[in-house]
């Protein structure tokens, strides 16, 4: 499961770019990881510039 630090997070949309499955959504604010296409792939937590993602398994 990979989380969204919401504080750090400043919704720049690198990561929504690089998810396989399309599953983030940005919207104005807000930054909403859909938990049932999420495959773990870790690809956004890598690529986001600001360590804001965390991923769990
Ligand atoms: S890459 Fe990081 S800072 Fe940019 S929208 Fe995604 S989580 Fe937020
Ligand atoms: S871990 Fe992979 S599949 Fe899940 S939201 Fe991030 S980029 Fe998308």
């Amino acid at each position: 499961m990979v989380q969204v630090k919401q504080d750090v997070c400043d919704f720049c949309g690198t990561c929504v770019s690089v998810c396989p499955v399309d599953a983030i959504e940005l919207l104005e604010a807000v930054l909403i990881i859909d938990q049932e296409k999420c495959i773990d792939c870790m690809k956004c937590v890598i690529v986001c510039p600001l360590r804001a993602l965390e991923g769990t398994k």
